[in-house]
C-alpha cells in the first residue's frame, strides 16, 4: 500500500492558520484587519526580551517570528506557512506535519472547511523526554515565595525557588515539571519582576503531555482529584491540606491530560480561574469528562484565582463542591 500523501498547495489554500493557532490554545492580539501579534508559541524560542514577536498576516496566511532564537533555529528564516508551523510545533517533518493537519482538520479532496472544533491539542504529540540536567544552586527560601504565600516546607517539597546560576531560566523563580513516572521533564521559570514572557520552558517542551504534581498526587492513592490552571494554584492548594491536586499548566485540555486524568480518578473537582477563559476551559472539561467521571465544579469569584486564597479559604470551597452536576 502507498504511503499516505499530504496535498500541501490544498492544505495551506484550506486550513486558516489561526484556527491551527486556536487548537494549541496560543491567543494572540488583533492589531489591524489582517495582523495578529503576541507571544511566540514556538519551542524554537528562547529570547528573552522579545514578548511581542510573533506574528500572523491573515490575508496571505503566513506567520513570523522576529525573535533571534527562532531565527536562528529555522536556518534564517524569519517565518512561514501554516505546514511549517506545525512541523516546529510538533517537531516533526513537514510531510507528518501534512498528515497530521489532514487529519486534525478532516480536510479531504472534497471538505473546504475544517470540521474539527480546537478544544483538543494535540493527541499524537510525542511524551517529553527526561531532562538531562538537574538545576543546582536553587533558593527555596527566597521572599517571591513568601510574598506569594508559600511557606518554606511547601517551596522545599515542590522543589521551587530562585534559580542563581546562569541559562535562559537565571533570575527566575524555578518550578521543577514531572511527568506521572516523576522523571524530571522540564523547569518552569516564572519572571519575578514583572518581564515578559512570565514562564519559560525549556524548548520542545510539551505542556499537553503533563498533569504537574501527578506523580504526587498519583502517590497518595486517593481517587478523588482537585485540578487547576496553574504551579501556584497547586502549591496553595496542597498546603491547605488537600495533596491531591495537579494542575493543566494553563486552560488548555489534551486528549493526554484527559487519559491521565481518567486512568488514575474516578472523581475530578475543577478550579479553574474566575475569568472567562477559566469558567469556559471548566465547562468544556465537564463535559469531556462527565460520560466517564464524576465531575463537579468549584467557580471561583470575579478575577479570583486558586493561589489567591487562604488555606482556611480554599477549605471552605473544596470541602463540599460549589455545584455538583
Ligand atoms: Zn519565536
Amino acid at each position: 500500500m502507498p504511503a499516505p500523501q499530504a496535498d500541501f498547495k490544498s492544505l495551506k489554500q484550506r486550513i486558516p492558520i489561526d484556527h491551527v493557532l486556536a487548537r494549541y490554545g496560543v491567543r494572540l492580539r488583533s492589531v489591524g484587519p489582517h495582523t495578529l501579534y503576541g507571544a511566540c508559541p514556538l519551542p524554537t524560542h528562547t529570547s528573552r526580551h522579545s514578548p511581542q514577536s510573533f506574528s500572523v498576516n491573515l490575508s496571505l496566511q503566513v506567520w513570523s517570528c522576529h525573535s533571534a532564537s527562532c531565527i536562528a533555529a529555522r536556518g534564517g528564516c524569519i517565518g512561514g506557512h501554516v505546514i511549517d508551523l506545525v512541523a516546529i510545533l510538533e517537531r516533526c517533518s513537514l510531510r507528518e506535519a501534512g498528515l497530521r493537519l489532514q487529519d486534525w482538520f478532516n480536510v479531504g479532496a472534497s471538505n473546504p472547511v475544517p470540521v474539527r472544533a480546537p478544544a483538543m491539542a494535540s493527541s499524537s504529540a510525542e511524551p517529553n523526554r527526561p531532562l538531562g540536567f538537574v538545576l543546582q544552586r536553587i533558593d527555596t527560601r527566597h521572599p517571591y515565595l513568601a510574598q506569594r504565600g508559600i511557606s518554606p516546607a511547601t517551596a522545599q517539597m515542590f522543589g521551587v525557588g530562585m534559580y542563581h546560576g546562569n541559562g535562559f531560566l537565571a533570575g527566575r523563580c524555578v518550578i521543577p515539571i514531572r511527568d506521572e513516572k516523576s522523571q524530571l521533564v522540564a523547569y518552569a521559570g516564572r519572571a519575578v519582576n514583572g518581564e515578559e514572557p512570565k514562564y519559560r520552558f525549556p524548548a520542545g517542551f510539551r505542556k499537553s503531555q503533563v498533569l504537574f504534581n501527578l506523580d504526587r498526587a498519583m502517590q497518595t492513592g486517593s481517587r478523588n482529584v482537585i485540578v487547576v490552571e496553574g504551579f501556584f494554584d497547586v502549591m496553595k492548594v496542597h498546603q491547605a491540606g488537600h495533596p491531591v491536586v495537579v494542575a493543566l499548566m494553563g486552560a488548555s485540555f489534551s486528549q493526554r491530560q484527559s487519559e491521565l486524568l481518567l486512568s488514575h480518578f474516578a472523581s475530578v473537582t475543577l478550579m479553574l480561574d474566575g475569568d472567562n477563559t477559566g469558567r469556559r476551559a471548566a465547562e468544556v472539561i465537564a463535559q469531556l469528562l462527565k460520560p466517564k467521571v464524576s465531575v463537579s465544579k468549584v467557580e471561583l469569584p470575579n478575577t479570583v484565582q486558586p493561589d489567591h486564597l487562604s488555606s482556611a479559604e480554599i477549605n471552605a470551597l473544596v470541602g463540599p463542591a460549589n455545584c455538583t452536576f
